[in-house]
């Protein structure tokens, strides 16, 4: 089946096509510029974004594709989580789209399509494996069994996501937002062991009530110290070490609980999705660790794991696939939906 995309949970309008599990278009608008100055999405500015970059996004996925919205067999879009006012666009867009061609509707989890997309990198998902969701709102291990199913939280950060660690380290550093991006790049020309920065809730103490657990503050607080102490002694701060350094700790924790994860689950297959997945140092310790332990990484191309509307076409052909009736006409947008629920019904 042809399926539709639609995302704008964010500031990413997002247009994906696909056919079964192979891409055919992936069209991005994203108004991150228009935030930038602010250092965080500004939610009144990405609707307004969305809804002038909704029609041509939508256009540019159909040429790519070279096909046209009545070639479609159905309108999957992301229903929540995200910002309230940037989701309606998408939905009011995705209902309008499948009452004019009469195809049904998928109101799907923008969370779950994140794990979904790696079904057009490297085809069908493990039946069965633990999917670490980094992102810059969520930061969490779910185990999965089917995605159409739905997932079983195993467990998630208690204080910040991954990826706004990343982004608020990089305004104490100076760097541009979105940070995750900057930091990655800054790392590659530093050293990692510069500074020891804490791994949060990896005690014993800590990892007894908090095995599957994250906490990303203290992390990024402990950096703020280090910086600002730095300068307070009139020193340079070596940028790129402290972002090395940084990372290090946060890629540690992360692979080392999603790999315990796997074990515990007795998986053989982690897969990563979610905008911190980019992270290239992320990326290189998950694949050395996990084979290590005889665990087999699935991580989409970089592209595929920040916001995007293929990841959506992903999870709405996997439900599509397995039968899954569609979301009424009238499907909400709803900004905090559960990450156990996959499919708006
Ligand atoms: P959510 O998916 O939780 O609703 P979101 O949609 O804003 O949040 P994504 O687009 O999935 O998030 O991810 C954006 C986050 O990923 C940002 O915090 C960004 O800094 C981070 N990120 C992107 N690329 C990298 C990278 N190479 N290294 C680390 N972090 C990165
Ligand atoms: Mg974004
Ligand atoms: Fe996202």
């Amino acid at each position: 089946p042809l399926i539709l995309g639609i995302e704008t949970s964010c500031d990413e309008t997002g247009v994906g096509i696909v056919r079964g599990r192979t891409l055919l278009a992936d069209a991005v608008a994203s108004s991150v510029e228009e935030h930038a100055r602010f250092g965080g999405v500004v939610p009144e500015v990405a609707s307004r974004a969305h809804l002038e970059a909704m029609v041509p996004t939508i256009r540019r996925a159909c040429e790519t594709a070279g096909i046209t919205p009545a070639d479609v067999d159905a309108v999957a879009v992301t229903s929540g989580p995200g910002l309230a006012g940037a989701l309606l666009v998408g939905v009011a867009a995705a209902k309008g789209l499948a009452l004019s061609l009469d195809k049904p509707i998928y109101g799907v989890n923008h969370l779950a399509a994140h794990v979904a997309v790696d079904t057009l990198e490297h085809g069908e998902l493990p039946k069965g494996c633990v999917a670490m969701l980094v992102s810059g709102g969520h930061s969490a291990l779910l185990a999965v069994h089917d995605i159409t199913d739905g997932v079983v939280p195993m467990g998630s950060t208690i204080d910040d996501a991954a990826g706004e660690a990343f982004d608020k380290v990089a305004r104490v550093l100076g760097l541009p937002f979105p940070g995750g991006p900057w930091i990655d790049k800054a790392a590659r020309d530093g050293d990692r062991l510069y500074v020891r920065f804490p791994r949060g809730l990896t005690s014993q103490r800590d990892l007894e009530r908090h095995r599957f657990d994250f906490s990303f503050s203290g992390l990024k607080t402990a950096v703020a110290r280090w910086v600002e102490a730095k300068r307070r002694d009139g020193e340079d701060v070596p940028v790129n070490h402290v972002a090395a350094a940084f990372q290090e700790a946060v890629c540690d924790v992360l692979t080392r609980k999603a790999i315990d994860a796997c074990k515990d689950r007795g998986f053989e297959h982690l897969l990563i999705g979610g905008g911190v997945a980019a992270n290239s140092r992320l990326r290189a310790m998950a694949e050395e660790r996990a084979a290590a332990a005889g665990i087999t990484v699935r991580v989409p191309r970089p592209g595929l794991c920040t916001d995007n509307g293929a990841m959506v076409a992903a999870l709405g052909s996997e439900l599509v696939r397995a039968g899954r009736a569609p979301s009424p006409l009238d499907l909400p947008a709803d900004s905090s939906m559960p990450i156990t629920e996959v499919l708006n019904r």
